[in-house]
C-alpha cells in the first residue's frame, strides 16, 4: 500500500517510512492512496473475536507485508492487554470507555502500537531514534509509557513546569528506563517551540530525532479499531444490524479521523457527531463553508481539546476531495454536501460540559469526566434535532478519576483511581530542570545520545 500526502508534493512512500517520518517533507500528511474494505462477512466474524485479534485484522489492511502477521498479532495481543469496555446507558445509548489503557487516556490505544511498529522497523534496519515530544500533559505520558523499555528508541519529554497536574507528571517521571523527562520553567508554548528548533536543527541530524504527534498515520489506524469493536458488540445483539453514530469528543481530530476511516472502511455509521468544546471553528465551518481558526486557542475544562486548528482537519478535507495545506488555507474546496450528510458538529460551552456531567450522574449514574462529557452533550443536542431510534456511542476519552477536583466539585465524591493510577502514588520520580534556552536544550539532547 502506498501513502501520499495531503499536500500532493510530496513522493508516495510505503508504510514504514510515512510511520518513520510522521510528516511529509511537503509538510503534508500522509493517507493510504486507497482506503481497503471490510467485507460483511469479516464485519460478522468481528462479533465472535476479542479486542486484539480485531485490531489484528483491521492495521493488517494498512501494513500488509511490510509487518509480517505473526509479528503484528502478537503487537496486538502486547498492546492492547486491557479492556474496552462498551456500557450501555439506555437502550439504544451506549458508552465507550477507552481509558482502561496505563495512562488512563484513549492515546494509549494509538501511541502503544505505533511505538511497537516503529521498535520493530528499527530493529529491521539497526537504527536508533530519538522520540521528542512536547506534552501539556496527557500526550507525553501516553507517549513515555507506550515506549518504555522498547529496543533502539529513547524518549525525551519536555513539559511546562508548573502547568501540568501532579498526577499527569508523576504518569512520566515514574518510568526511568529509556525514558527522559525535561521540566522546562516556561509555557507549553515554550516547550513546543524547542521541540520545533531542535527538528530543524542540521547538527541534530545524526540523532534521528522523530516526533509521536497525532499527525503521524501511525496513530490514526489503531484508532479506526474501536469503531469496529463498539460496532461488533452491538451488533451482537440486534438483528438486522443497523449503521451507527457514533459521538465524538474532539480536539485535534485523530480520534474522529479514526472513525472516519472506519467509515470508509465500510462499517455501517449513520452519522458522526463532532463534539468540540468552545473552540468552534469546525461546527462553524460546516456551517458557513468558511474556515477561520481560533487563534490563540480558548481555554476550556477539557483541557486536551483546546485546539484552535485542527492538524487532522487536513485529512478530513482530502476524503471529501478538498485540499487544505497545514496553515489551514483551503486551495480546493471539500464537497460541503456530503460532508454534512455524513457528519454533524456542535460547541460545547463549559458551562455544558459541567451541567451534563452532573445530569449524567443523576440521570444515569453514569460517571463522565470533562472530554467525554463534551461528547455526551453533544450526542444529547443532536438527537434532539434529529429523532431516531439509531443506537448511537459516544467516545470517553480519560478516566475520570484524572479529574478529581472538577468531580469532587461537581458530584461531591472521589471517583476511584484505576489500578495504573494508584501505583504511581508511591513511585520515585526523576527528572531534570531545564531553563528555557535552546543552547541548554541541545546541550543535553547531544549528551543523552
Ligand atoms: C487528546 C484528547 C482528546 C482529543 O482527541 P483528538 O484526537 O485530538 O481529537 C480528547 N480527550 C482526551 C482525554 C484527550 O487526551
Amino acid at each position: 500500500m502506498d501513502y501520499y500526502s495531503t499536500n500532493l508534493e510530496s513522493d508516495l512512500v510505503s508504510y514504514r517510512e510515512a510511520l518513520l517520518q510522521g510528516q511529509a517533507p511537503d509538510r503534508g500528511l500522509y493517507l493510504p492512496t486507497h482506503i481497503p474494505q471490510v467485507s460483511e462477512a469479516e464485519l460478522t466474524a468481528f462479533e465472535k473475536m476479542d479486542y486484539p485479534e480485531i485490531a489484528y485484522h483491521i492495521i493488517k489492511k494498512f501494513t500488509e507485508e511490510e509487518i509480517p502477521d505473526d509479528v503484528l498479532r502478537e503487537m496486538c495481543r502486547d498492546a492492547y492487554n486491557f479492556s474496552v469496555p462498551l456500557e450501555s446507558v439506555t437502550d439504544r445509548q451506549h458508552i465507550l470507555r477507552l481509558d482502561q489503557g496505563p495512562t488512563a487516556s484513549f492515546k494509549d490505544f494509538a501511541a502503544r502500537m505505533m511505538g511497537r511498529q516503529m521498535a520493530h522497523f528499527l530493529n529491521k534496519e539497526d537504527g536508533e531514534l530519538l522520540i521528542l515530544t512536547a506534552t501539556s500533559g496527557d500526550t507525553g505520558s501516553a507517549v513515555a509509557n507506550a515506549f518504555l523499555g522498547l529496543k533502539n528508541i529513547k524518549v525525551v519529554v519536555l513539559f511546562p513546569k508548573d502547568e501540568v497536574t501532579d498526577r499527569q507528571r508523576k504518569q512520566m517521571t515514574t518510568l526511568g528506563k529509556n525514558i527522559r523527562i525535561l521540566a522546562l520553567d516556561a509555557k507549553f508554548d515554550d516547550c513546543q517551540a524547542l521541540v520545533k528548533q531542535a527538528f530543524a536543527d542540521p547538527d541534530l541530524l545524526k540523532l534521528n530525532l522523530s516526533s509521536a504527534n497525532s499527525i503521524n498515520i501511525g496513530r490514526l489506524v489503531p484508532q479506526a479499531v474501536y469503531y469496529f469493536w463498539a460496532y461488533s458488540r452491538i451488533a451482537r445483539h440486534a438483528s438486522p444490524v443497523r449503521p451507527v453514530i457514533f459521538s465524538v469528543p474532539s480536539g485535534n481530530f485523530g480520534d474522529m479521523m479514526g472513525g472516519v476511516i472506519a467509515m470508509k472502511m465500510g462499517l455501517p455509521v449513520k452519522r458522526f457527531v463532532i463534539a468540540v468544546n468552545e473552540n468552534d471553528e469546525f461546527p462553524e465551518f460546516l456551517d458557513s463553508g468558511v474556515y477561520r481558526k481560533n487563534e490563540p486557542s480558548r481555554n476550556c475544562l477539557s483541557s486536551a481539546m483546546n485546539v484552535g486548528h485542527p492538524s487532522n482537519l487536513a485529512r478530513l478535507l482530502a476524503f471529501y476531495g478538498g485540499v487544505m495545506d497545514e496553515k489551514g488555507n483551503i486551495s480546493i474546496p471539500p464537497n460541503m454536501k456530503t460532508m454534512r450528510e455524513q457528519i454533524w458538529s456542535v460547541s460545547i460551552t463549559d458551562e455544558e460540559t459541567r451541567q451534563c456531567i452532573r445530569d449524567a450522574w443523576g440521570n444515569h449514574h453514569l460517571l463522565l469526566e470533562p472530554h467525554g462529557a463534551v461528547g455526551w452533550a453533544g450526542l444529547q443536542l443532536y438527537l434532539q434535532e434529529n429523532p431516531d431510534d439509531t443506537a448511537c456511542v459516544s467516545i470517553e476519552t480519560a478516566h475520570p478519576a484524572k479529574f478529581p477536583e472538577e468531580i469532587q466539585h461537581l458530584l461531591g465524591f472521589d471517583p476511584e483511581l484505576p489500578e495504573s493510577l494508584k501505583e504511581l502514588e508511591q513511585s520515585d520520580e526523576e527528572f531534570a530542570f531545564l531553563e528555557n534556552n535552546y543552547a541548554r536544550f541541545k546541550e543535553y539532547l547531544l549528551k543523552s545520545d
